[in-house]
Formats: structure tokens, C-alpha cells, sequence
């Protein structure tokens, strides 16, 4: 029986990794900036703690000047917007990422306009949002986690998907929307599915390249996918399940992997697939903004 080939972002990560380390010091000796991020966290959710340790951990390891605010969940507004104007203001910080999702009394939308498109390392402002539908991904900041599916994608295929069929899971402001955007200025030609398509299982079918970005774990069930395509899941689920009579917590993607592994040419594993290479896109863009801001000096 043939077996998928993993695409393992953990070790893709920490080849990039050394790469970063090397051009930050080599930006840093040759002009004196130090990339600088900014992590912005608001409230106890045990989840974006987990995730923002792991951003200030890999910026510092890469040599980075490195930030975290950690604010209380009443936080207000105002004091958050004004946080974020001090870091917009701070010509250390080259990047500022607010995690998501924010407490409900906070206006999300308002809060990543507020953050200026030049420290916008997670792609989320609108004018980085439009330069990328346009076509301009090499002079935006591209959001983190397609940006990371597109380079586990290129290993695979070449950076020219001319004549492939991608089909995307999921419409997400922060996934599926900007996945589309790269996949169709790679040459691809994309179908976007979300909630209310009909036959997902027979537009996944016709796709060479799958992206499932939708939280349902294991939802992408082997027969949904066609003999030799490329997988990316995207999806992080924890679920509880039976090992030797004990319950246990674990990681699962959006695809059903035991199934999905016997029909696709390469598939992410999760965790380990495209959740490293995510934080490592984060750093990439860090870096990128901090290259800009020296040749501005
Ligand atoms: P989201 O909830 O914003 O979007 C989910 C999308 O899935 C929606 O567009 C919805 O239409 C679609 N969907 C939901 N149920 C569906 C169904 N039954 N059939 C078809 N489509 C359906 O989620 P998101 O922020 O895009 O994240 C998606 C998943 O990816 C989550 O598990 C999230 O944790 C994970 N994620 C992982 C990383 C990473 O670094 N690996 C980064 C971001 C998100």
C-alpha cells in the first residue's frame, strides 16, 4: 500500500529558522536595527497564551528584539488603541501582532486597522489585504498561515501551478480568503468552498491541491481526496480520545489522516505541519519589515 509523503513544517521551520537567525544578524551588524515584535495579548485564554509564548520564543531565538503586553481582560478600548499607537510610534518595533480572538467588548476590526500597514507582520490591514487580492503578494505582508501552506505547497509542486485545480475548505479572513489570493497568483485555478457548498466532497475530488481550514476535526475523509493530490491541513482541533481505557486530550487536523494518507502524493501532519511554519512566516515578515525600515533611515 503507498503511503503519502509527509510535508514535515517542523523541520521545514528550522531550516528557515537558521536562515532568519543569519540575516538578522547580518542586518543588525550591517546597520545597527535589530528586528523588533511586538506581541499584544488581552485576557487568559489558555490557548493564545500557548501561542504567544511560542512567538516570543522563536523571535528571540531568531535574535530578535522582543515585546509581549500582556493586558487584563477588562482592558478597555481606548487603552488597548493607545498601546497600540505607543508600538506604532516605537521605532525598535518593525512588527505588531495583536492575538486573536479579543475579549467581545473589544472591537477586533478596529483594533488590527489601528496598526500601521508597514508593522502590519500578520496581514490583516486593509491596505496589505488589497495589495494581495491584486496580485502584489511579494510587496505586502502576506498573512502567516497561507503564507506557510504556499511554501510546504511549492516544495511539492514548483512555485507555478499552472493547469492544477486547488480546492480550499474554508473562507476565513485569516485562511481560506488570502489562500485563494496566493494559490491563484501561483497560477492555480481555485475553487473556495465553505458551509453552504454543495457537494464538498466532489469539488475536494477534482482538486490537486487540498486546503482544509475549517475546525470540524477529521471532517476530510480519504475518499474525498484524488489519487496523488497535495493536503494541507490547516485545521487545529483538540479532542479527547481513549488510549488504553484513559481519556485523553489531543491535536487533530480538519483531515482524516489515517484515511487521507493512503490517497494523497503529500500531506501536512498535525501538529507538526503547518502550525511551525506559520510562526516562522511571523518572523520572515519581522524581519522583511525591519529590512525596510534600515533602508529608510
Ligand atoms: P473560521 O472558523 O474563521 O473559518 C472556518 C471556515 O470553515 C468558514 O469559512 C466556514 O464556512 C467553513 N466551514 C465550517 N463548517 C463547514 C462545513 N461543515 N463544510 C464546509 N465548510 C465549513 O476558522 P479559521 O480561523 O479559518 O481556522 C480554521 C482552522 O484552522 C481552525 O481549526 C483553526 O484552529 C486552524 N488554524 C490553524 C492555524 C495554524 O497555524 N496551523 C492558523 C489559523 C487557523
Amino acid at each position: 500500500m503507498t503511503s503519502a509523503v509527509l510535508m514535515d513544517g517542523k523541520a521545514k521551520a528550522a531550516q528557515l529558522a537558521a536562515v532568519i537567525t543569519a540575516d538578522a544578524a547580518a542586518l543588525y551588524s550591517s546597520s545597527g536595527v535589530r528586528p523588533g515584535l511586538a506581541v499584544v495579548i488581552v485576557g487568559e485564554d489558555p490557548a493564545s497564551q500557548v501561542y504567544v509564548r511560542n512567538k516570543k520564543r522563536t523571535a528571540e531565538s531568531c535574535g530578535f528584539h522582543s515585546v509581549q503586553h500582556t493586558l487584563a481582560a477588562e482592558t478597555s478600548q481606548q487603552e488597548l488603541l493607545r498601546l497600540i499607537e505607543s508600538l506604532n510610534n516605537d521605532t525598535g518595533i518593525h512588527g505588531i501582532l495583536v492575538q486573536l480572538p479579543l475579549p467581545k467588548h473589544l472591537d477586533e476590526l478596529a483594533v488590527t486597522q489601528s496598526i500601521v500597514p508597514e508593522k502590519d507582520v500578520d496581514g490583516f490591514h486593509f491596505q496589505n489585504i488589497g495589495k494581495l487580492a491584486a496580485g502584489h503578494a511579494a510587496d505586502t505582508f502576506v498573512p502567516c498561515t497561507p503564507a506557510g501552506c504556499m511554501r510546504l505547497i511549492a516544495d511539492q509542486l514548483g512555485s507555478d501551478l499552472s493547469g492544477l485545480n486547488a480546492a480550499i475548505i474554508g473562507r476565513s479572513n485569516i485562511v481560506g480568503k488570502p489562500m485563494a489570493s496566493l494559490l491563484l497568483q501561483a497560477n492555480a485555478t481555485v475553487t473556495i468552498c465553505h458551509s453552504r457548498t454543495r457537494d464538498l466532497p466532489g469539488i475536494a475530488r477534482r482538486a490537486d491541491i487540498l486546503v482544509a481550514a475549517i475546525g470540524r476535526p477529521n471532517m476530510v475523509q480519504g475518499d474525498w481526496i484524488k489519487p496523488g493530490a497535495v493536503v494541507v491541513d490547516v485545521g487545529i482541533n483538540r479532542i479527547d480520545v481513549d488510549v488504553d481505557g484513559e481519556r485523553k486530550s489531543m491535536l487533530t487536523g480538519d483531515v482524516d489522516f489515517a484515511s487521507a494518507v493512503r490517497v494523497a502524493k503529500a500531506i501536512t501532519p498535525v501538529p507538526g505541519g503547518v502550525g511551525p511554519m506559520t510562526i516562522m512566516m511571523l518572523m520572515s515578515n519581522t524581519l522583511t519589515s525591519a529590512r525596510l525600515a534600515a533602508s529608510r533611515r
